[in-house]
This record gives C-alpha cells, structure tokens and sequence, in this order.
C-alpha cells in the first residue's frame, strides 16, 4: 500500500496591522524554510485588543488580499483575542493560568461567539475576494458556547492544540500537539525551546505536524533560531501543505 504524504502545517498567529513588521519578518523566515510560494496559513485578529481595527487599516488589507492571492491560508482568529468575560471555576484556572487572559472565546456564550465568529468572517472574506479556510479561537481555547456556535458557523476547519477537525461535525481531520513558542517570561521560553527541539524528532512519525509561531516570537533570538532549524528539520519529512488538504 503506497503511504500517504506526510504534511507539514506552518501557521503565523495573531497577523494585524499592529503587528505588521513582526509578521513580516516571520513569513519571511517561514517561506524561505518551506520553500518560494510554499502554502502557510495566517491566523488574522479582526480587532486586536480593541486596538487594531482591520477595517481601518486599508493598506494592510491590501496586504493580506495579496498574501491570499499568493496562496496563504487566510484563518478568523478571534475578534478582539482577548478575553474580557468573567469566568468561574476551570474556566478562570485555564482562562488565568493558561493564556494571560487571550483565551476571547473561553467563555463566550453561544449567540455572542456566534456573532463574533460571522463578523469575523465577513470581514476578512471581503478583504482577501475569497473564503476564508477556517476558525481557530486565541489561545486554541473554546468554551462550550464557542463549541456549539462553531457547527453553525459556517467555517470548514477549526484547531486546537492537539487537533484539526471538521467544525460542521466534529470530525477529526489531524491529531497530535503543535510545536509552538512561549516569549512571555524567560521560564516559558526555555522550556518551549527545549520541547521544540525534542518535538522536531518525536513528532516526525506523525502525518500532520503543525508548527504556529507568534508576533512576540521575534523579540527573542533564541526563538527566532529554534523556529528556523524546526522548520528546516521538519521540511525533510514533511511537505509543506494546506489545511484544506486535510479535508479533500
Ligand atoms: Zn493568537
């Protein structure tokens, strides 16, 4: 039996107007690992913090329908990202503990994810001229409401840390953790530098790895280097891929 293509899946996070040079430098670094016109996908932030609104930053849309034109995946990652509901219980352990307050869709009821996920999509659809690929809450975090309004909402794809699955019916598409980095605080980058590196060995069996990599990941050289000889490892055993291959 001929086995299948092992796929690799390069993401860049949190991809706004207020993070253009970071994000820049990061497609640069990606594309010259996986290869000239390689796919990778963008995870875009309507509205970072209240901050940063898409919608008013002409020519970074520009930007993003060119990105789109050239075949990056384009993602609705969020609206604000971050997370403004109160939370009770586990929710505020893995709200507070987990994700310094990212984790937007952690504890939005339904109706609200529901509108926030459609503006989302509005919006960028319209900016790149096509459909989006999928959604992927901030922090790879989903309450339940944000699970319920995902099935209706229209999207193809979603993710969390360990999985890709169809969002209209839950069915799994990839498994297995991302590699990914942590530039907050200098504890979190030593220990996400040291599993990158065991990472890009033991996830090689694995059909489809994923590697996302974050604005903040530029201001530390340390991760700057780790992304790269991740990515130039993984390139070996992995092809560059879609999302959407995971579904045809
Ligand atoms: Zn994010």
């Amino acid at each position: 039996m001929k086995s299948r293509p092992k796929r690799l899946l390069a993401s860049i996070h949190d991809v706004s107007p207020r993070f253009e040079r970071e994000i820049d430098a990061l497609a640069d670094i990606v594309s010259r690992r996986l290869g000239d016109g390689a796919p990778f996908a963008m995870l875009v932030v309507p509205d970072h913090w209240g901050e940063s609104p898409l919608s008013e930053a002409r020519a970074f849309g520009t930007r993003l329908r060119e990105w789109s034109d050239r075949g990056v995946e384009m993602f609705v990652h969020g609206w604000f990202h971050r997370d403004a509901a109160e939370h009770s219980g586990a929710a505020a352990f893995k709200a507070k503990h987990m994700t310094a307050g990212e984790g937007e869709f952690l504890g939005l009821p339904e109706g609200e994810a529901a509108t926030r996920m459609a503006d989302g999509k509005a919006l960028i659809e319209d900016i790149i001229g096509r459909p989006v690929a999928g959604f992927i809450a901030p922090a790879w975090l989903y309450g339940e409401g944000a699970m319920k309004a995902l099935r209706n909402s229209g999207f193809a794809l979603a993710e969390d840390h360990m999985r890709v699955w169809r969002a209209a019916d839950d069915t799994r598409l990839a498994h297995g953790p991302v590699i990914t980095w942590a530039s907050r605080s200098t504890m979190r980058t030593a220990s996400s530098l040291l599993v990158a590196a065991l990472g890009r060995y033991a996830l090689r069996p694995l059909e489809t790895v994923r590697v996302a990599v974050h604005p903040g990941d530029m201001t530390k050289p340390s991760i700057v280097r780790s992304i790269d000889a991740t990515l130039a490892s993984l390139v070996k055993s992995h092809i560059p891929s879609r999302y959407a291959d995971l579904v045809s």
